[in-house]
């Protein structure tokens, strides 16, 4: 990485001062394996800081700007910078109220300009001071990553110690995993093209797995607190496109998912499976802590269980036949019942490879019984493969869980 050190300060022109910011500056750096390039310093115009700056990105990647944060017209370092990256000022409440209370202790109100030593520029990292009133900054852009620190030499250490002394030099490197479910591989990638396409720093990569798809966002920063800024930014615009696939993070699974949600909510599980033939309790059962949510499974295969275990009317079956809406409902109000859960699942449908039913193979009824009513749900699987879909059959079930507590009433 190449920095470039720029020190904002008409005194320092005038030969008033000695730029020792600078020097610090660059052994510090130098201790953290960064290589520095170039020492610019510049004076307290608008124009000219702009031309530095902009100077400055051609040839380096990072930028330490020092001076100029301070509450005089002149100090005009933040607004030049947010005028450059297209950014606003906007108010830092925790600096404000550090100036507040300063300025309490000696019985004054705040001036303007003073309050402007609070304004800090949109979206960046705010470095606190604890040696001064002006905080300094951490701005990471696609290409740049912008130091902000102020000229007073006592504060600008006191920064780099609190802010960067353990992190410096290793650049940070932070990833956090999407899960989505519902939609292809496909349609995501066709959904954030352009993400997907042109983000470098934070990049997103798509991993598909048994109807599941996988989002990795990693992001590159100089700290730990700044990476996670830039991946909470990115996140929101995932999921302000695809939210409504989006079921958790990291090394979760729908199944985990699901019983934690269930036993936030207080809320009990049962299930009635014919064509997944306890599957769906199984993944249930394969998380610590199920007992608390899942009540029990009944694996009714043939019709006469249904009745006996159920209480399926016989008539029901003998019209309708076992694969049917009115079936898969009699199941899941039976289930309700049979093991007195809050909500019951029922599951029937038909996984081929021949069709006992008269139904397409492929075709899943899944009823899902609470105090409020019964809700029945079709679903049409192309595959003809009887394993892909009893998969699918169990994972639509248990996103169709997580969907029904976000739907339903208090
Ligand atoms: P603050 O916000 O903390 O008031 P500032 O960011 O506005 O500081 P300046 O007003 O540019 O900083 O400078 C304040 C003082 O810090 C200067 O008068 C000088 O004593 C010192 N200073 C500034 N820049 C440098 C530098 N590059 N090297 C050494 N000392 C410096």
């Amino acid at each position: 990485m190449k920095a470039e050190i720029i020190a904002v300060g008409s005194e320092l022109l005038l030969g008033e001062i000695a730029n020792t910011n600078a020097q610090y500056l660059s052994e510090w750096l130098a201790s953290a394996g960064i290589d520095v390039h170039y020492h610019t310093v510049v004076g307290d115009n608008h124009e000219r800081m702009q031309e530095t700056f902009r100077q400055a990105q051609q040839r380096a990647e990072l930028l330490v700007i020092t001076g100029g944060l301070g509450p005089t017209e002149d100090d005009l370092t933040k607004e030049v910078l947010a005028d450059l990256l297209g950014r606003d000022l906007v108010l830092d409440q925790a600096a404000y109220e550090r100036i507040e209370g300063f300025l309490k202790t000696r019985q004054r109100e705040m001036t303007i300009n003073e309050r402007k030593q609070a304004l800090v520029i949109e979206g960046a990292t705010v470095l606190r001071n604890d040696a001064g009133l002006a905080p300094g900054m951490s701005v990471q852009t696609e290409h740049h990553q912008y130091i902000v620190l102020p000229g007073v030499p006592r504060e600008m250490k006191q920064i780099l110690k609190d802010h960067f002394s353990h992190l410096f030099g290793q650049e940070t490197i932070r990833s956090r995993t999407l899960r989505f479910f519902g939609i292809g591989e496909s349609a995501l990638n066709d959904r954030l093209e352009t993400l997907i396409k042109e983000a470098k720093n934070p990049s997103v990569a798509p991993y598909a797995e048994l109807a599941e798809v996988r989002l990795r966002l990693t992001a590159k920063a100089l700290d730990q607190q700044e990476a996670d800024r830039m991946l909470d930014e990115l996140e929101q615009h995932v999921l302000a496109e695809v939210g409504m696939y989006f079921y958790g993070y990291g090394e979760t699974s729908l199944p985990e998912v699901v019983l934690k949600r269930y036993q936030e909510a207080g809320l009990t599980l049962s299930l009635a499976e014919s064509l997944t033939g306890g599957a769906v309790a199984s993944g249930l059962v394969d998380v610590s802590g199920a007992s608390q949510v899942l009540r029990g499974s009944a694996v009714v295969y043939d019709d006469a269980a249904k009745q006996a275990v159920l209480s399926v009317p016989e008539e029901l079956l003998k019209e309708h036949t076992a694969v049917s809406k009115e079936v898969a409902i009699a199941m899941a109000e039976g289930a309700r019942s049979l093991y007195q859960s809050d909500i019951a699942v029922a599951l029937t449908g038909e996984a081929g490879p021949t069709s006992n039913s008269g139904k397409t193979i492929g075709t899943v009824y899944c009823a899902i019984a609470d105090a409020h009513g019964t809700r029945i749900v079709e679903w049409q699987y192309p595959s003809f493969d009887r394993g892909m879909i009893r998969l699918r059959a169990v994972k639509d079930t248990y996103f169709l869980l997580l969907k029904h507590l976000e739907k339903a009433p208090e």
